[in-house]
């Protein structure tokens, strides 16, 4: 009889036994609906084997076999059986979480009804110069549904972020309709002019291209180290040009989902005749699949997205590439816990193809990988643009300057003068909220959250306290809640606070603060994000939701309020996360021809971290931070699997790890530290503690977590853990 060894997604680590039964004919990839104690569940077949070591009797008929959507790769589950083994994940999880949800479903899926909107026949008749000159996405999407006569509603938000509220106008208006023919690839509007000149390469741009084409049939892992605005994405865009025309697909790979409306619309421009879709967290389900879908059947020639992205079936891969490839968010800090940059590799390597990373400040682990020779570096050391130099960069010392409201003279001084030319600038603060802490003047009564170890911060025009990492809320005392006194004080600088100061200080002036805050309704951040670049914001107060990719013509100043405080953290990678988040910062400035400058108020302007950052000097940076590492043999000069563990009560969570040392495997050359507990101690009403092993060699590591995870099995019902391979954050 034929086994069939489904992959389920429950948290054990096996396959399970089926038989076809009377199903027809079952393959490796195929999903099958089968009974899995009194449940019906979806699995993927995994394996097929001529018996089991279950009784005959026992072995269940799987249910049905959907047909609604092909068999996963043999390829797609190497990768998952890879990262299964690497995470020391069960593979049931890992495959079944890597489908779209409709595909995880006990139903099959109906076949994609295609929503797409077309003009009426009053739509069609309406001028798109009718229209008010400023309503510029009306026109657009007036335009590019004349030319196009269907558009998909994923490619009418491509078209600008706020095109989907215009559309909702023009459906209000009687002026669109919904339609059923969707074209086969999405054609976004052509300008009259046709599509741009492409700019001539810069010699460094052209020897990169050159690099990675010259071996673009083999694999190999390129880090391309180019300074902000050095033209990077230009390199990705003819990398990809090659790709598409040799019929290929490219898997381009982004930090984080608000990056990817504008990449995608400089992609979109470039390559108007390929078909390309986006896959990350925030699509519906339905356009998730049918993008999937596309990208799994080869015709879509270029996928974007952020690391969910990274296991969709790619039958005609060509090229990976993995932009700002530092920034942690490409590694997920819950569940299956991978880095997608890692993986990117391991899917190059398993499909022999090239994979590109790319940063400005490139993860101390891949510059240390690209100077052994195990990656090829190519570097982008200038701005592309030849007008447009990298700003400078000063440090102001305010441990002795009057502040107001944290702000220093120097940077109230530089701003007017901005005013007073008319060009933009960005006060940086990482601390959304008016205050980090409320504080009692009287009896030193700090506001602090009942289910975390942490503080809650002020906000003040709600009235009240909140936590950033529980979202615990509540309202603001009157009156402190240990001694009754009324003199509270909210302590410390947060984006609301800067801004009420900003606007006293120039009330002419138009502020906009951009923050997690003010960017939570949807839509809110691109239309922040196109105000900005009309040039109807003269002051961006953001965090680092505004650090990052953003290319303003008229930002010639970047003030960074507050960043002291990660130069002296207990996480030993928080210099090089805040090193590359203020060259980012500090790459917002200047991008055009107008010069840029960026003022850094710090207590410590002496810091060596701030003395590279004002040379630019990412080389010497990382040089003496590798060295401080490879004295501590910390990564990348060791490899750590750090074992996480969450109980009710600190001590339950402690005694686990004594327990998990004490049961570890001896004859492998690795180290076990004590259990401690972890930096945020207690989360959302959990106690959290962790244990880290480190070994000089991955190998060793491999071998032996292999072997402790099995031994961990049943250690303690009371304790939640997991392990975390690579961990980021301790
Ligand atoms: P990065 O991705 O490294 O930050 P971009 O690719 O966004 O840099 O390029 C920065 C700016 O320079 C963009 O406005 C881009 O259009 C422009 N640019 C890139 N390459 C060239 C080139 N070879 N000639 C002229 N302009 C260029
Ligand atoms: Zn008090
Ligand atoms: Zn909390």
């Amino acid at each position: 009889m034929k086994i069939l060894r489904v992959a389920l997604d429950v948290p054990l680590d096996t396959l399970f036994d089926y038989s076809a039964g009377n199903a027809g004919e079952v393959g490796i990839g195929d999903r099958v609906l089968v009974s899995f104690g009194r449940r019906k569940m979806v699995g993927v077949v995994a394996g097929i084997a001529d018996h089991s070591t279950l009784a005959p009797e026992r072995i269940k008929p799987v249910i049905q076999v959907f047909r609604d959507a092909p068999p996963l790769s043999d390829e797609i589950l190497q990768l998952l059986q890879f990262c299964a083994d690497y995470y020391h994940h069960p593979l049931g999880e890992v495959i079944l979480n890597a489908l779209p949800v409709p595909l995880r479903q006990t139903k099959p899926v109906a076949p994609a009804k295609a929503a797409g909107y077309r003009l009426t026949e009053a739509g069609l008749a309406i001028e798109a110069d009718s229209l008010p000159s400023r309503a510029i996405v009306k026109r657009k999407l007036l335009n590019s549904l004349k030319q196009a006569g269907t558009l998909a509603r994923s490619d009418i938000a491509e078209l600008s972020p706020s095109a989907p509220q215009a559309l909702k106008e023009f459906l209000a208006l009687g002026w669109a309709e919904e339609s059923d023919e969707i074209p086969d690839a999405p054609q976004p509007a052509q300008t009259a002019a046709g599509s741009p000149p492409l700019p001539t390469l810069t010699p460094d741009q052209e020897q990169a291209v050159n690099a990675v084409l010259a071996k673009l049939e083999q694999f190999q892992v390129w880090l391309l180290h180019g300074i902000t605005g050095s033209g990077k994405t230009e390199v990705y865009l003819r990398i990809i040009a090659q790709v598409l025309q040799r019929g290929g697909q490219a898997l381009v790979l982004v930090p984080e989902i608000n990056l990817t409306p504008q990449l995608e619309s400089r992609f979109r421009a470039r390559f108007p005749n390929t078909v390309m879709v986006s896959l990350h967290s925030r699509l519906a389900a339905g356009e998730r699949l049918r993008n999937w879908s596309l990208a799994q059947s080869g015709r879509a020639g270029i996928v974007l997205g952020t690391r969910l992205s990274l296991f969709t079936p790619l039958p005609k891969l060509m090229l990976i590439v993995a932009d700002e490839e530092h920034d942690s968010s490409f590694k997920q800090q819950d569940g299956l816990r991978y880095s997608a940059r890692d993986m990117a590799i391991a899917r190059g390597k398993q499909a022999g193809v090239p994979v590109v990373l790319g940063s400005a400040t490139p993860a101390l682990e891949s510059w240390h990988n690209a100077s052994t020779g195990r990656y090829q570096m190519l570097e982008l050391p200038a701005r592309a643009v030849a007008e447009a130099a990298l700003p400078t960069i000063r440090c102001h010392d305010i441990t002795r300057a009057n502040l107001v409201d944290g702000l220093s003279e120097p940077l109230i001084a530089a701003l007017r003068v901005r005013l007073e030319r008319g060009e933009q600038s960005l006060v940086f603060i990482n601390r959304r909220g008016f205050a980090p802490v409320m504080r009692c003047g009287q009896c030193g009564w700090i506001s602090t959250c009942h289910r975390c170890s942490s503080r809650l911060v002020v906000h003040l025009r709600e009235k009240r306290l909140r936590c950033h990492h529980c979202g615990h809320e509540s309202r603001m005392p009157h009156t402190c809640p240990d001694c009754g006194n009324a003199d509270l004080a909210p302590i410390g600088l947060g984006t609301q606070r800067i801004e009420e100061t900003l606007t006293g200080l120039f009330p002419a002036a138009r502020i906009l603060r951009v923050d997690r805050d003010s960017a939570k309704r949807k839509h809110a951040l691109p239309e922040m994000l196109d105000r900005i670049h009309a040039e109807e914001v003269d002051i961006i107060i953001g965090t680092q939701l505004m650090a990052k990719g953003h290319d303003f013509k008229k930002l010639t100043l970047v003030g960074v309020v507050n960043a002291d405080g990660a130069l002296y953290s207990a996480d030993f990678r928080a210099s090089e996360r805040l090193f590359a988040q203020l060259m980012q910062v500090a790459g917002r400035a200047g991008r055009d021809a107008l010069p840029g400058e960026v003022l850094i108020q710090t207590q410590f302007p002496t810091h060596p971290l701030f003395q590279s950052l004002m040379r630019h000097d990412y080389n010497g940076f990382a040089a003496s931070l590798l060295t401080e590492r490879k004295q501590a043999e910390f990564p990348p000069f060791c490899h750590q699997v750090l074992l996480r563990a969450e109980a009710a009560q600190m001590e339950t969570a402690l005694a686990f790890l004594r327990k998990a040392k004490a049961v570890a495997p001896t004859r492998f050359d690795v180290t076990l530290f004590d259990p401690v507990p972890a930096q945020m101690a207690r989360l959302a009403g959990n106690e959290r503690a962790h244990l880290l092993v480190q070994a000089a060699s991955r190998g060793a590591l491999q071998a032996f977590v292999a072997d402790w995870n099995k031994a961990l099995t049943g250690l303690d019902s009371r304790v939640r853990w997991a392990l975390d391979v690579d961990p980021q954050e301790f």
